[in-house]
């Protein structure tokens, strides 16, 4: 059970006034008995000495009747009991009883004392008033000589109640006392807990979003303190919250602005950020706290997010939503597990791509047909013209032979680069594949005087791929080889690795300039123009062995030192995961 601060100040006053409470009555009313006691004691010694000289003389004289009729008178008029013992113990006079039935009272505490010259003093029951009584007892002298006891006696009924009265006086004070300690210790405890509940107030209704509280408290104590640095903090909260409102709206309306679409979803994929953009091609409703799903149905999609969750990188696919095509990158944000994706839509990018596809497959086409005739007209010619004229049909046929090339490349690629492409994958020895590729180029390779190292395992395992493609590679990759190394030599290594192999193909060319080296597989891209055109280079082939590497679903990379030497690594999955 939650107890309040007030409840508890209170409940602890409460015990500590009560225990008092108790304690001083029980001293008192015990202290106060026993002094009344004394007192009496004191009184009654004094009156027994009084008694003393008048029943002497009776006593002394053994006029037992006429002392018993004066102690009787005299007790009833003191209302004190009176007993005369002599030295033996007998009693010959008592003022309630006869003297004569009474017993021995020599045994007596009070008496015995009494007996040994000393004054006597005794607290107990009476058997034969049966009450409580408080005996004193003086002994008779004579020539100074113990010649008897007198012995006075009240009942303790009378003290006690007239300690009762007393005590009912004292525990009717002791409770007013106790009932105004508590009330003051009430408002005592009310005033401590009253500065603790405004605070405690003042930090519901910040909780609560009302940062213009204040709490004012009136005495100059530490909690004073604790309500200045309160309203300093609401203060500084207050302004952080404008500063991020402010943010906020600023965020908002950049992202209103945004024409790529932007989705903030958790790892369940609830969305927790949506801009305009995006609504605009989600399915109904888009709204936070929904599944993306229920409103972007795209496997393409899903894999990308998936991808992200499982790899926690940046992953960027093409996501169609009806006619509209985006390049969606979707990021992990790390510290709150959060994946960001943005939409950009590139339909239009994509239509004159297309546009620019078509054409360039239509030029190639239109061109390659002329182009043959061409060549094979020069080809007739040669035979039939002189020297110097042959000279001119050597320059046609080589520049023909170029744009031939050309457009054999363009078509190949335009080939490798359409969505539909299908690889007629079967399992592949690579080391024969290679081999074969070689004898293609035995002329070019004996002409230059190189050397040709094939450097392989025993147990390459056969991958799953197009023949057809994966020779095209190996056929641009050693005719890159060949050239652009004069002499030296050519190796080629194949070793498993994993789930891969992994082949390289390396020369001791003239090298490939750093700057250019991530730049070589774009398309027409050459690092010199007149040599690429002097060795009947296109600029093509290595993007067309990126694209059947990336068909494969393999990965293809180039170190390179100017002068020394090309090395190009390619990992190709055995399995061919590829299209
Ligand atoms: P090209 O038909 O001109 O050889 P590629 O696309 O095959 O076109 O190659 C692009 C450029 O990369 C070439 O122009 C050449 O400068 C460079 N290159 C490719 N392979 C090698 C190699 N083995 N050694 C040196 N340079 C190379």
């Amino acid at each position: 059970m939650k107890r309040s601060i007030f409840a508890r100040i209170f409940s602890s006053y409460f015990l500590v006034i009560l225990l008092l409470g108790v304690l001083v009555l029980l001293f008192t009313l015990r202290t106060i008995r026993n002094h009344y006691i004394d007192t009496l004691a004191d009184d009654l010694k004094n009156l027994g000495y009084a008694i003393q000289l008048k029943v002497m003389p009776l006593y002394l004289e053994g006029d037992f009747d006429a002392l018993d009729s004066l102690v009787k008178q005299l007790g009833s008029s003191i209302n004190t009991r009176i007993t005369i013992v002599d030295t033996t113990g007998l009693v010959w006079a008592d003022s309630e009883e006869d003297p004569a039935k009474m017993e021995n009272h020599k045994s007596r505490p009070e008496i015995s004392k009494a007996l040994r010259g000393q004054t006597g003093r005794s607290m107990r029951f009476s058997e034969t008033v049966k009450s409580d009584m408080l005996y004193i007892a003086l002994p008779l002298m004579k020539n100074q000589r113990v010649a008897g006891v007198i012995r006075l006696s009240l009942f303790l009924e009378d003290i006690d109640r007239l300690i009762g009265k007393l005590r009912r006086r004292i525990i009717d004070i002791s409770l007013i006392v106790i009932l105004a300690s508590m009330l003051i210790a009430a408002l005592y405890a009310r005033s401590l807990t009253k500065p603790i509940r405004k605070l405690a107030d003042a930090a519901r209704r910040v909780a609560e979003g009302d940062f213009d509280v204040k709490v004012i408290l009136k005495k100059g104590d530490e909690l004073n303190e604790l309500a200045d640095s309160f309203n300093f903090m609401t203060d500084k909260i207050k302004e952080l919250f404008i500063n991020l409102s402010h943010q906020k709206k600023e965020l908002n309306s950049i992202l209103a602005s945004l024409q790529e679409g932007l989705l903030v979803t958790d790892e369940s994929g609830k969305i927790l950020l949506c801009n305009e953009s995006c609504k605009r091609f989600a399915e109904g409703d888009m709204v936070q706290g929904k599944f993306y799903w229920e409103f972007l149905r795209n496997p393409k999609l899903t894999e990308l997010v998936n991808q992200v969750i499982e790899k926690k990188k940046n992953v960027t696919v093409e996501v169609e939503f009806g006619e509209i095509v985006f390049l969606c990158n979707g990021t992990y944000v790390e510290p709150s597990r959060e994946i960001v994706l943005v939409f950009h839509d590139i339909t239009e990018m994509k239509n004159l791509e297309n546009i620019k596809k078509d054409f360039v497959v239509n030029v190639s086409h239109e061109l390659r047909t002329p182009l043959t005739a061409v060549k094979g007209f020069v080809e007739t010619l040669e035979s039939e013209v002189d020297q110097e004229h042959k000279r001119y049909l050597e320059i046609i046929k080589r520049h023909t032979d170029r744009l031939i090339n050309i457009v054999q490349d363009l078509l190949l690629l335009s080939d490798l680069e359409e969505h539909s492409t299908k690889l007629e994958k079967e399992k592949l020895d690579m080391l024969h594949l290679i081999e074969n590729v070689l004898k293609v180029f035995e002329p070019q390779i004996k002409e230059k005087d190189l050397k040709v190292g094939i450097n392989s395992k025993d147990n390459i395992p056969r991958i799953l791929g197009d023949p057809f493609k994966l020779e095209q590679m190996f056929i641009n990759l050693i005719d890159n080889a060949i050239k652009y190394t004069q002499e030296g030599a050519i190796n080629i290594s194949l070793a498993p690795q994993e789930e891969d192999l992994k082949i390289e193909i390396e020369d001791s060319g003239i090298g490939i300039p750093h700057e250019h080296l991530n730049r070589i597989f774009e398309r027409f891209y050459v690092v010199d123009k007149s040599r690429s055109r002097s060795v009947g280079g296109t600029g093509l082939g290595l993007s067309i062995v990126k694209h059947i590497v990336l068909l494969h679903n393999g990965e293809i990379s180039v170190e390179s030192i100017l002068g020394k030497g090309t090395k190009f690594t390619i990992i190709l999955p055995i399995g061919g995961e590829g299209k």
